[in-house]
């Protein structure tokens, strides 16, 4: 899609955004999917060799605004001490590591942070799968599970951020899993992660049998789409972006949108509930996020919105 590149007045502008994650960073230098300049992906080691990579990435670009999209749980309340940290991980050496500082060094440029995926959701509304709408879900279903709301417009969050992956499902009743959430034991995360399936087969997802595939997508199915009623009753979206590693399994898309209707049961009754495009796969891809931390940065170089 087409969009008009950014400016502020006549002047054309160019951002940085920066995707951190729990595996890889994706730097981009641009201003959309169709005006990138420069890309680099970085593998995720300790924080100060991993940031030192990203700052070399970005040194020879004179960029208007960096956006961080990372991973968590992070701190983003401006003004709080902990600004711009990963707070508390299990990633080891990543716990209180000032992302910010790391990120830009001494350069003083307007920066704006948030998690990876609402980073995702902001990337998909712009130029992907939930673009020209004003409230959406983007969830990421795969090593873990996380996702960004976006209601009229803006990312829903306020004390800490959301954390979709760890709101509690009901049980599968032939699923005997205590769950693999080091938090809760049995939440969505603890259930329907790549780890939870990895627990049940004994084996990766990618590497099940057929018998177990089958099993692994009626599980899936199964609390994806309670999770997702959850959401819907929740935040009211208009669509939902659905992504990551098990979300991509062959014929899963198709088992969560007949299992969330068997959940709505008929209430309240929208029809857009019922559509195939209410629950769909990302447009963006792995840029997804990345792109969104260009829309973050464009964000903080316009400023706090009252
Ligand atoms: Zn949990």
């Amino acid at each position: 899609m087409q969009t008009p590149e950014p400016t502020v007045g006549t002047l054309r502008v160019v951002f940085a955004g920066i995707e951190l994650g729990g595996t890889k960073i994706i730097c981009l230098v641009g201003t959309g999917p169709d005006g990138v300049v420069d890309e680099r992906r970085i593998e995720t080691r300790d924080p100060e060799t991993t940031l030192a990579d990203v700052r070399a990435f970005l040194e020879p670009h004179d960029v208007d605004a960096v956006g961080i999209a990372s991973f968590g749980p992070v701190e983003l309340r401006p003004g709080h001490a902990s600004y711009g940290h990963i707070t508390r991980t299990t990633k080891p050496g990543w716990s209180q590591t000032d992302v910010i500082r790391g990120v830009l060094g001494d350069r003083r440029v307007p920066v704006g942070f948030e998690t990876d995926v609402n980073g995702a959701a902001l990337g998909e509304g712009r130029w992907g799968a939930a673009a020209g709408l004003r409230s959406f879900l983007y969830l990421t279903v795969g090593t873990g599970i996380g996702g960004g709301a976006v209601s009229n417009g803006q990312l829903v969050g306020g004390l800490g951020h959301t954390e979709l992956g760890h709101v509690p499902v009901p049980r599968h009743p032939d699923d005997a899993l205590p769950g693999v959430c080091p938090f809760h034991g049995d939440c969505f995360e603890g259930l329907a992660s790549g780890p939870a399936f990895q627990a049940r087969l004994g084996r990766r997802l990618e590497d099940a049998d057929e018998e177990q595939r089958a099993l692994a997508l009626e599980l899936a199915a199964w609390y994806i789409g309670a999770g997702l009623r959850g959401f819907v009753y929740s935040f009211a979206p208009e669509r939902i972006v659905l992504g990551g590693g098990v979300a991509s399994l062959p014929g899963l898309l198709d088992a969560v949108l007949v299992r969330l209707r068997d959940e709505l049961a008929g209430y309240p009754g929208l029809p857009e509930h019922l559509e195939d495009a209410f629950v769909c796969a990302p447009a963006l891809g792995g840029r997804a996020g990345s792109l969104g931390a260009l829309v973050i940065a464009e964000a903080a170089l316009r400023g706090p919105r009252d």
